[in-house]
């Protein structure tokens, strides 16, 4: 047998994402023409600073706590305090009954999907995952390296909203679960509480004709960035008993890079303890265990605190007004910090190509299961979205 390596990881270490594609050539044409030439909407990297709480925190656990109680292990699912904090956090706002053994803390949410999809998925077995285009292209290879196989099911291309009939039809004996993301990345839409309520809906009606559990697994990172006062997240666990949240801090904090998020697996899902047991011995698995602990602390005293998320909203406001007026058709987004919208060719790819004239950088979503869309990241500074706005009229005239 010669050297073999994993090809399946190696193919994933060699194929960049789009995203990150983008981003590079953006660096590249900052040195060449200043970053203020470039108007770069290619990173959901938030650009609101944290609350300045995590910056006191900080500074306070560096003073009064020693370097062994600040950087040592704490238990692999988390630290008591934390969860007990996170816990009474989502009791006081949703009026729910968690408590601390109730989750299993991890590196974001992309750790958070990965070991549950771990815990519930038995590799070989032919299970499917269903999520709704559009989706982050990163739940493709959660899924698939768990041993399951990804759904797409197509929303209404018109609210993004579920498409009923459609989802009625992807939903099979195989169906383990399925992955909601609210407020979604990339269309910015939240789905309604009639949604989420005909979902659980569907969902229990199947689960008791094919006898097993479907899951809910709802991907939260976005949770807290919402813009418009009518517009309320629906809190899945009180919809459906069988729900697994899997939450970051990455955005409501703006620390993506401090990776941190946890699981919550309620009292009320069926099997809950066992499946809480497999997230702890996936996390085990999968080398997720004892998230970092200095930010575990931090959340332990700040669990409920988000940053000032009205620069999002003025972003948003500016360009969904601009770009609307100037002939893009682009779907209102309730939250998170992305405006979706159709490409003024049919190839989105070669529409994005010919928007880097204009120093624009989008990004094509055909690997968030929409072909012929676009997505914009507005998490920059008000300025630079002022400043690129004729960029964007140049364009749209450019296909007249
Ligand atoms: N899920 C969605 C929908 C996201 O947009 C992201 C990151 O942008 C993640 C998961 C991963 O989040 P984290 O950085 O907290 O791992």
């Amino acid at each position: 047998m010669g050297n073999t390596i994993n090809t399946q990881h190696e193919q994933l270490g060699k194929v960049r994402s789009t995203i990150r594609e983008i981003f590079e050539y953006g660096n590249k044409r900052r040195m060449e023409i200043g970053a203020e030439n470039v108007f770069d909407f290619s990173l959901g990297n938030p650009s609101v600073p944290a609350p300045e709480m995590v910056k006191k925190t900080y500074m306070e656990l560096l003073q009064t706590e020693s370097d062994i109680e600040l950087h040592g292990y704490t238990s692999a699912q988390g630290a008591l305090p934390t969860r007990k904090a996170i816990a009474e956090n989502l009791n006081s706002r949703y009026g729910t009954a968690f408590h601390a053994d109730n989750f299993y803390m991890t590196c974001g949410a992309a750790a958070s999907l990965r070991v549950t999809l771990g815990a519930l998925i038995t590799p070989g077995a032919g299970e499917e995952v269903v999520t709704f285009t559009p989706y982050f292209p990163e739940y493709k290879v959660f899924v698939e390296s768990s041993g399951a196989k990804l759904v797409e099911s197509i929303s209404d291309p018109e609210t993004f909203q579920i498409d009923f009939t459609d989802l009625s039809s992807r939903i099979t004996p195989q169906t383990k679960a399925v992955l909601i993301n609210s407020p979604n990345n990339p269309s910015g839409v939240v789905i309604r509480e009639e949604g989420i309520r005909q979902l659980a809906e569907l969902l229990q009606e199947r689960s008791a004709i094919y006898g097993h559990t479907i899951y809910i697994m709802t991907d939260e990172p976005y949770r807290e960035l919402v813009y418009d006062a009518e517009t309320v997240v629906p809190f899945v666990t009180k919809y459906y008993d069988s729900t697994i949240v899997c939450y970051s801090f990455s955005k409501s904090l703006s620390m993506p890079g401090e990776r941190i998020g946890y699981i919550l697996v309620p009292d009320a899902c069926d099997r809950a303890a066992d499946i809480y047991a497999a997230v702890c011995g996936a996390g085990r698995a999968l080398g997720y265990v004892c998230a970092p602990s200095m930010v575990q602390k931090l959340i332990a005293r700040c669990a409920g605190e988000v940053s000032d998320v009205q620069v999002y909203k003025k972003n948003r406001d500016i360009l969904y007004g601009a770009l609307t007026e100037y002939g893009y058709k682009c779907v209102y987004p309730d939250g998170a910090f992305y405006l979706f919208f159709k490409a003024l060719e049919e190839d989105a790819g070669a529409f994005c190509n010919k928007a880097r004239d204009y120093e624009l950088l989008l990004v094509p979503a055909d690997s968030f299961g929409t072909p012929g869309y676009v997505r914009l990241a507005y998490c920059v500074s008000t300025e630079q979205i002022e400043k690129s706005l004729p960029a964007f009229k140049a364009l749209a005239d450019s296909y007249k």
